[in-house]
């Protein structure tokens, strides 16, 4: 960094510090390029409790994540018996009776599943060195998924009856719509729990900016401005940062609001309240508590003895609690891009690339998606690319 008069000057600025950022930033940092990220806070949507034990944001991994394996400070496997299934006074689980009326839609389920975590593994794999769009459309199977509505899907397998009963309540919880609207794509990505171990988990943020904290500046990037040999960035806090290129690694709706906007997928919103309170007998379960997705509702017992309780529409905690106490509530806007199918431009301008969970959500696949930025970036400035 150079520093002149009236801004900080660097070859590379990012701007944000979630997986996305922290992905092309891990890239560059391995290829000393002189960067600096500059982010409102560390972690985005990866947000954990301050006792560092209850995620807010993004809740739960599965062991196809292997990018993120190696940073995590705590992890806890999710089993299908943690989800207690409310439905008006009816309280039910997934098990032996489940597998016996639906045996004909689940083993469909399972060989769509397995097909399809085959070419999904096998997409993220070569992620880091080509675009999303490249590997799915070039896909037959994910081309498919991508661009099908699951309401679609599930009437063409036959899999109506049993998704009302089992599924729509785990998928709201992991989307807060309800999951005949999303893509195929998205609707099996979240059921690949069924198939392979699944962890709740907690991130050590210190491990994955290992070497390059020092590197990351508490700030907000309000304005750009492109001068004659790169961008000038205007901050919040008054400051004027200026580099060479630049990563927006923000989620779409603010990179739109930075630069060209472009199309992008619709948004989710959901809220979520952290308490500590009696919640009602009749919701008295020890993990998961879910409910159909009309009811835009999920409740969960933490390891700490405190519950989340995640809703959209209106708050109704006094619906589910008896008394509580608020340790921390907030709207995710949004939380997730994944209504539709559009790709998004990665390098929609000279000198500046974009990271984020766009194309295909999840803290994984936003890492992988930082990196290959950061190699597009590495090679627009001439640089060898180290694997
Ligand atoms: C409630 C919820 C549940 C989820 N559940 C899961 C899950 O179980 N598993 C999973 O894998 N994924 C889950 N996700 C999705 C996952 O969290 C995201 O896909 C991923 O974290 C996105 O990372 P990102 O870096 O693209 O964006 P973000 O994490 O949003 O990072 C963007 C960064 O940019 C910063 N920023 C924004 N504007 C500015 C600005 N103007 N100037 C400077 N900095 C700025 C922000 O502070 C932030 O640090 C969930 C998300 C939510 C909200």
């Amino acid at each position: 960094m150079s520093d002149t008069s009236q801004a900080s000057f660097y070859d590379v600025i990012v701007v944000g510090a979630g997986l996305a950022g922290l992905g092309c930033a891990k890239r560059l940092h391995q290829h000393g390029v002189d960067f600096a990220v500059i982010s409102e806070n560390i972690g985005g949507r990866v947000n954990t409790s301050p006792n560092a034990r209850v995620n807010y944001g993004a809740y739960y991994l599965t062991e196809d994540c292997k990018n993120m394996f190696p940073f995590l400070s705590h992890r806890r496997l999710i089993r299908l018996s943690d989800f207690h299934y409310r439905r008006g006074s009816r309280h039910y689980h997934f098990g032996i009776k489940a597998i016996i009326v639906y045996i004909g839609a689940l083993f469909r389920l399972w060989c769509d599943l397995r097909e399809f975590r085959v070419h999904f593994v096998a997409m993220r794999n070569r992620a880091v060195g080509e675009s999303r769009e490249t590997l799915i459309e070039s896909d037959p199977v994910l081309k498919k998924y991508y661009h099908q509505m699951a309401g679609d899907y599930i009437n063409e397998r036959g899999l109506g009856a049993l998704v009302s009963e089992y599924l729509e309540a785990p998928l709201w919880a992991s989307f807060f719509v309800d999951c005949r609207r999303v893509p195929t794509f998205v609707f099996l990505q979240c059921l690949f729990p069924m198939i392979i171990k699944t962890y709740a988990f907690v991130l050590d943020f210190s491990k994955v900016s290992a070497g390059f904290t020092n590197h990351i500046l508490q700030d907000s990037i309000q304005k750009i401005e492109r001068k004659q040999d790169g961008f000038v960035l205007y901050s919040r806090k008054g400051s004027q940062y200026e580099c060479r290129r630049l990563v927006l690694a923000t989620p779409m709706t603010i990179t739109n609001t930075l630069i060209t906007s472009q199309p992008i997928k619709k948004t989710i919103e959901c809220s979520f309240m952290h308490i500590r309170g009696t919640i009602k007998k009749e919701f008295d379960d020890p993990a998961y508590t879910i409910f159909p997705a009309e009811e835009h509702t999920v409740i969960s017992r933490e390891e700490d003895g405190s519950y989340l309780y995640f809703y959209t529409g209106k708050n109704r905690v006094a619906d589910y609690f008896v008394d509580w106490e608020t340790i921390t509530q907030h709207t995710w806007k949004p939380a997730l891009i994944l209504l539709g199918d559009e790709y998004i431009n990665v390098h929609p301008e000279p000198g500046i690339f974009l990271a984020n969970d766009h194309d295909v959500a999840s803290t994984e696949d936003a890492f992988i998606n930082g990196k290959y930025t950061a190699k597009l970036v590495l090679e627009d400035m001439g640089t060898e690319i180290k694997s």
